[in-house]
């Protein structure tokens, strides 16, 4: 699968460059920076090439001069970037292309694999700044072949997905769904309907944000976490049983076994994956997502979704749950909790003060799982004691969703109703007034350098791997156990 992605802020860039007043098509050039999941390829765009002086020749039909072309490639060898190819046309929607379009992305293709590595990504837009995209993949010695992008997206403070008219064509929407598209029309359905979601963390929040998700249509979602089912779960876990927890069922594969029997989209997937999304297969398989929610509480794992969002242009909606609890009495302090989304042209976790960069180096050393380090912490430190209550999930679960639904549906235009924060005890809303990332940041400067980052952000993942085993030693056992109850039924 193939896919592109652009800030909003190159959009905005490509937009004043290509939609010309007088109505003539024009063009320019791109770096781009690819960002491989494990089932699609992105393309994300990171700055333009715009033509000089005598660069390129508009004449309603445009064409550009040889000197132009070898300038971007320079730039993009330079770079270490890949080279895409961007014109405009006078109508709306997805493109097609015309002959001309096709011989001349063809005629950049062979130079620009052999200079870059990396296959040609052309793009058209509409007068409707609709965007339509492709790679041109070599398939045999001097031959290369148009892919389609399945969609093109645009990411930070406009956040607008074009689909493929193949993809869009096929949101069927089950009568189940009539009142929830009364409530906001067909075309932001179809949205839905073909966005893949990722939910990491199935916890009591996440198992909430899945059957939302799933109840409203949305079509394909992915489902990340290596926990097992317990028995202290069974308070705040959405759909877990006592059975589920007998026998240490995983977290994913309960919600998945539920929410395939609510979801209304036409053509629904859910994938339970047994991962963390530390670890590189977890990560890998986020990579492939529209939108990811951050039901995680882990200072690690946030980092790490973080990263995601500027560098992948992969939107995070992230919520958490501050209780205290007063040391003395015993009774309820404060019970708070965030929402808001991490996304360029937005402050990120880390500036949001959503988790501590120093717990991040303690978590990736090891210390949040050795008993004899989280003995030594204080008494009321997260990492000792998360308290949480059904009735908090169900909140920051809904709030982490409407985040979603503007970000997607934008409301009579408006998508971002900033980061919230929610006190239990005064039934008060806070909005958090910071615009963007702090200057010193380094998030923004990893926009849309996906794989070429130069940072590693996954590695092995010591509970995760022990979860598993366990768990799987866990069901050898029972079904040993099982095995020889029947043989000992038959023999009477
Ligand atoms: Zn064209
Ligand atoms: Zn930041």
């Amino acid at each position: 699968m193939y896919s592109v992605a652009l800030p909003s802020s190159v959009h905005e860039q490509a937009i004043e460059h290509l939609l010309r007043q007088d109505g003539q098509e024009d063009l320019c050039f791109a770096l781009w920076h690819p960002s491989q999941g494990r089932d699609r390829i992105t393309a994300l765009i990171h700055s333009l090439i715009l033509p000089l002086e005598g660069d390129r020749d508009v004449h309603g039909n445009v064409s550009f001069m040889p000197s132009y072309f070898e300038r971007a490639l320079s730039e993009a060898i330079n770079a270490g970037a890949g080279l895409a190819f961007m014109h405009s046309h006078p109508a709306s929607g997805w493109q097609d292309m015309s002959l001309d379009d096709i011989h001349a992305e063809q005629r950049l293709a062979a130079a620009v694999k052999s200079a870059t590595e990396l296959p040609l990504v052309g793009l058209t837009i509409g007068t409707d700044e609709a965007w339509s995209a492709r790679f041109w993949t070599k398939t045999a010695p001097r031959t290369y072949e148009r892919q389609w992008c399945d969609s093109v997206r645009v990411v930070g403070s406009k956040f607008a997905i074009t689909l493929h008219p193949n993809l869009a064509k096929k949101s069927v929407f089950r009568p189940e769904l009539e009142r929830t598209i009364l409530a906001w029309g067909k075309e932001a359905q179809s949205q839905l309907a073909n966005l893949t979601v990722g939910i990491v963390g199935a916890g009591s929040v996440g198992s909430i944000v899945a059957e939302a998700l799933a109840r409203m249509g949305i079509g394909h979602i992915r489902l990340l976490d290596f926990d097992s089912v317990e028995k202290v779960n069974l308070d705040r876990l959405l759909f877990a049983t006592r059975r589920d927890a007998l026998l240490k069922k995983s977290k994913v594969e309960v919600i998945a076994k539920a929410i395939r029997q609510t979801a209304t989209a036409g053509q629904f997937t859910v994938e339970p994956l047994e991962w963390s999304i530390v670890e590189e297969s977890g990560f890998q398989v986020a990579l492939d997502c529209d939108v990811l929610f951050s039901c995680v509480d882990r200072p690690l794992a946030r980092s790490v979704l973080n990263f995601i969002a500027y560098a992948h242009l992969i939107p995070v909606v992230d919520g958490g749950i501050m209780v205290r609890v007063n040391e003395r009495t015993q009774k309820l302090k404060h019970a708070d909790w965030r929402t808001h989304i991490a996304i360029p042209d937005r402050p990120c976790l880390e500036c949001l003060e959503q988790y501590d960069p120093g717990q991040v180096s303690s978590e990736r050393d090891g210390f949040l799982d050795d008993p004899a380090y989280i003995a030594g912490l204080p008494h009321a430190h997260w990492a000792k004691r998360n308290e949480n209550v059904f009735a908090f999930s169900l909140s920051v679960a809904s709030f982490e969703v409407l985040q979603f639904l503007s970000l997607i549906v934008a409301p009579s235009g408006i998508n971002n109703p900033r980061a919230q924060m929610y006190h239990f005890i005064t039934a008060g809303l806070d909005k958090n007034d910071l615009d963007a990332c702090k200057s010193r940041c380094l998030y923004p400067g990893y926009t849309a350098r996906g794989d070429h980052a130069g940072i590693s952000v996954t590695s092995h993942h010591l509970a995760a791997e022990k979860e598993r085993e366990k768990r799987q030693a866990y069901h050898r056992t029972l079904e040993y156990h099982l095995h020889r109850w029947i043989l000992l039924k038959l023999r009477g």
